[in-house]
């Protein structure tokens, strides 16, 4: 019987919206008009709420956690200008070079590439009523900001993170003293039996 009526409401949607016949896109549907923000993809390195809500401050973990936005011109590293890279305050990674950050008069750090294409995932976004790019670190599921496409040359592209998702570390810095790389190595293999689910 369930199946008979999940069956009867892929086939509803089919009907009425005239579409094709992919499952995936059925499930996507089905998961939007049920309420879904967005499909739940599982992430590389996971971690547990409890230990992001320790480890992050309420607003690193609104942002990351809870796909929030920062106001505009309050973050430290909106005009941030020294050489270096900017990783994932959730797991470490590294995302942006200061060689593709440009002052995009946005109030929030703008880059016009990412270092490695993969390290940075792309969704549709439509809340608030418009359409955007959400972007997503592609190792943990941290939301970083969004993706327009008013950039300048040569990419065309601006990458519109917020600074608090971000953790800056300096081109001649030591790895093992930032930040960055404790988060990361916190975030381990995903095998060293530490991780909670
Ligand atoms: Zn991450």
């Amino acid at each position: 019987m369930a199946a008979f009526l999940r069956r009867g409401f892929f086939l509803a949607l089919h009907d009425a919206l005239g579409q094709g016949r992919s499952s995936v896109y059925h499930h996507a549907l089905a998961a939007a008009l049920l309420g879904a923000r967005r499909t739940v993809k599982s992430w590389p390195l996971s971690f547990s709420q409890e230990e992001l809500k320790k480890r992050l401050t309420p607003m690193q973990y609104h942002v990351t956690q809870e796909r929030g936005t920062e106001s505009a011109f309050t973050g430290e590293l909106t005009y941030h200008k020294d050489e270096g890279t900017y990783h994932c305050v959730v797991c470490g990674v590294v995302l942006f070079s200061s060689n593709f950050k440009f002052d995009s008069g946005s109030g929030w750090p703008s880059f016009f590439d990412v270092l490695k294409e993969e390290s940075v995932s792309l969704s549709d976004d439509y809340s608030y009523g418009m359409h955007r790019i959400e972007t997503t670190c592609s190792q943990c599921g941290a939301h970083l900001g969004h993706l327009f496409d008013d950039g300048p040359k040569p990419t065309g592209k601006r990458y519109c993170i917020n600074s608090i998702s971000l953790a800056f570390q300096p081109k001649d810095s030591n790895p093992s003293s930032s930040s960055a790389a404790e988060a990361g190595a916190a975030g381990g293999s995903g095998n060293d039996g530490k991780t909670e689910l």
